[in-house]
């Protein structure tokens, strides 16, 4: 067998620590060459040692010395800062995870693109605000970009080589949050520790918010329309609350695909890892006899203004999705901060996009600035909002 290397940028995240997971009952399948996380040393060390990774790189600056301490004399190369982090993804990893949260992923993984390997992609705002720039990157490079977010794992794996003309529509499904059912009184109160908490699926802060939102439904909405160009206004969103069908590809002849499991991240996961093979993975298989039922309604941008605000921003394209994706981060750690209520958030997005329109970016630097300028506006609205 050949060992592939393995790289995971993320490491300590909850897809990262799921991917880990897949890649240690494998271990003469997988090599670890690189682990990065933001803060949590602990975590990555230990990580590293237990997969006897080449190289630990840690993304604050300030952790180096610790990381440094904690895998002295194990042989595991460390390193420090952002461009550590892009360093440890440019060293062209047969496959590299891409499982860090929110626009600060984007220099990495498009490092990971460059060095034209296999990229697993989880980190969906990267691919929101820079999709034209990174889907162009791989087509030069020959890089793969593999889906990891189950809905768009779910319709690669429906689409199976198929023509793209042939798809008359993509089925992106969402369970709709905990709020799914409320009334924007009743949402206008939340909490964070109320919105983080999803009916169905666990995962980091952040993603667990923009369920509550349903601005992840918007940013994935934006994700499918780069990596399967069928045109935005044939990718439909439709709320299923038992996410049991991760999504699903109709046809031109009538023919719907779906594709289902119980919701666990590392069956998308391992999916990616395996391909074009499949692997044996954990994740506990569907019950079939207790599932009862699967209930479908459409979503409902009145309550879910995030829903209209990514729509207009992918059909808009340019900018438009960059300054989303940033106001949206902003106002989300606002949330959790307790600095703002959880209807502002969608609020402040769209005062985002009011306030600033610039030309479409023609490079990652081009992005990044939009990035920065963007957070800089909605940190100027949040504060309106506090006064
Ligand atoms: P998480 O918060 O659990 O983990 C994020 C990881 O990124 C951590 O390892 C953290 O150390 C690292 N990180 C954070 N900020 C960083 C920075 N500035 N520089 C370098 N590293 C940084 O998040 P998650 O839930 O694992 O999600 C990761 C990505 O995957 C997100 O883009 C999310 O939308 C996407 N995703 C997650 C799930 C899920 O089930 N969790 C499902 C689909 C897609
Ligand atoms: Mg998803």
């Amino acid at each position: 067998m050949t060992v592939r290397t393995v790289t995971i940028l993320g490491a300590t995240g909850s897809v990262g620590s799921s991917t880990l997971d897949l890649v240690e009952r494998h271990p003469d399948a997988y090599a670890v060459l690189a682990l990065t996380a933001h803060r949590d040393v602990a975590k990555l060390a230990a990580a590293a040692i237990r997969t006897r990774a080449r190289l630990a790189v840690i993304g604050d600056p300030e952790c180096g010395a610790a990381l440094a301490a904690a895998l002295a004399g194990t042989g595991i190369e460390t390193g420090a800062g952002p461009d550590a982090v892009r360093d440890a993804a440019a060293l062209g990893a047969d496959w590299t995870m891409a499982a860090i949260v929110g626009c600060a992923g984007l220099p990495p993984v498009m490092a990971a693109i460059e060095a034209g390997g296999t990229v697993a992609l989880a980190n969906k705002e990267a691919l929101v605000s820079a999709g034209d720039l990174m889907i162009r990157a791989t087509t030069r490079t020959g890089a793969r970009l593999l889906p990891v977010d189950s809905e768009h794992n779910a319709i690669f794996q429906c689409l199976a080589g198929t023509r793209i003309e042939r798809v008359r529509r993509i089925l992106l499904t969402a369970s709709g949050g905990p709020f799914r059912a409320a009334t924007t009184e009743r949402m206008r109160s939340v909490t964070p520790a109320e919105a983080v908490r999803h009916p169905n699926w666990s995962m980091g802060a952040k993603i667990s918010i923009d369920s509550a939102t349903m601005m992840n439904k918007g940013l994935e909405l934006i994700e499918a329309h780069h990596l399967f160009p069928v045109g935005a206004d044939k990718i439909e969103i439709v709320v299923h609350p038992q996410s049991v069908i991760h999504s699903m590809v109709e046809y031109v002849d009538g023919s719907t695909l779906a594709q289902l499991g119980t919701p666990d991240m590392r069956t998308p996961i391992a999916h990616a890892l395996a391909w074009p093979d499949r692997m044996a993975g954990p994740s506990a298989p569907l019950d079939w006899a207790t599932l009862g039922r699967l209930d479908f309604e459409a979503p409902d941008e009145a309550r879910f203004p995030a829903l209209r605000l990514a729509r207009d921003a992918v059909m808009a394209g340019g900018a438009r999705p960059a300054i989303l994706n940033a106001a949206n981060e902003v106002a989300v750690a606002a949330f959790l901060a307790g600095r703002i209520g959880f209807l502002d958030i969608a609020a402040i997005v769209g005062k985002a996009l009011d306030r600033y329109d610039p030309p479409a970016p023609c490079s990652i630097g081009d992005v990044l600035a939009v990035d920065g300028e963007s957070r800089h506006v909605a940190m100027a609205l949040m504060k309106d909002i506090a006064a």
